[in-house]
């Protein structure tokens, strides 16, 4: 399954696309946190994407598509991937058709998870990250076990330095100017899914799960 995940900043592309990934076995490519870990690292890479990354605003397109396609010719996307957090403009749209195309592949789906603007910007500002693992929490739907600390490898949490109010108004407004007419364009594509994403992180990855089910023509049966 080769699958887009697309929606506002703080809509839970990222805790779903572990979910998924991990079911379906397939890898997540979160091109955030591929700039989040060059950032760390202090790579050339790092060091042209960090101005952007810390100001909420977007890198620059032939960037991101250099980054992509040098990941999706490594091995482990041979049966599938999950695409988290690219595209996220028009052209990073074409130059991604135009690397699939080079490599003979298609997508199955892209999956725009809906969630209301007032959700977005709560979700935001209460979210955790782990600058060890990555993993992310929220600490009010969310929380790790042991307050401040990573479940899965000990680290100390912290917040990300776009996530305040400020950067993440931002952030939003950039969305919907660049990002959303992503959706007409997958429209047009026949791709498009959208999956209303403001309940439980499990509810709506059933969701998920079931929606892509269906397209992909297996009925199961819904909630009782
Ligand atoms: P994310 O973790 O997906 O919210 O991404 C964090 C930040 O990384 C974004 O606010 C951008 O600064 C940068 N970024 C991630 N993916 C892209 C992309 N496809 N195009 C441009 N900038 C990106």
């Amino acid at each position: 399954m080769r699958l887009v995940l697309m929606g506002a900043p703080g809509s839970g592309k990222g805790t779903q696309g572990v979910l998924i990934s991990r079911r379906l076995s397939v890898p997540q490519i979160a091109t955030g946190d591929i700039l989040r870990s060059e950032i760390q690292s202090g790579t050339p890479l790092g060091l042209k994407a960090n101005e952007f990354v810390g100001r909420g605003e977007y890198v620059s397109d032939e960037l991101m598509l250099g980054i992509i396609e040098s990941r999706l010719v490594q091995p482990d996307t041979a049966g599938g991937f999950i695409l988290d957090g690219f595209p996220r403009t028009i052209p990073q749209a074409q130059g991604l058709d135009r690397v699939l195309g080079r490599l003979g592949i298609r997508l199955d789906a892209v999956v725009k998870l809906d969630v209301s603007k007032k959700a977005l910007i709560e979700r935001m500002v209460s979210r955790r990250v782990c600058p060890g693992c990555a993993a992310v929490y929220n600490i009010r739907t969310n929380p790790p076990k042991a307050e401040g600390v990573c479940d899965r490898c000990g680290r100390q949490l912290g917040l990300r330095t776009d996530d305040t109010e400020e950067t993440v108004k931002k952030r939003l407004l950039l969305y919907e100017v660049t990002t959303a007419p992503l959706i007409d364009y997958y429209d047009g594509q026949g791709l498009l899914v959208i999956v209303l994403a403001e309940g439980k992180i499990d509810d709506v990855a059933e969701l998920i799960e079931r929606t892509l089910d269906q397209r992909a023509g297996k009925s199961r049966p819904g909630p009782a």
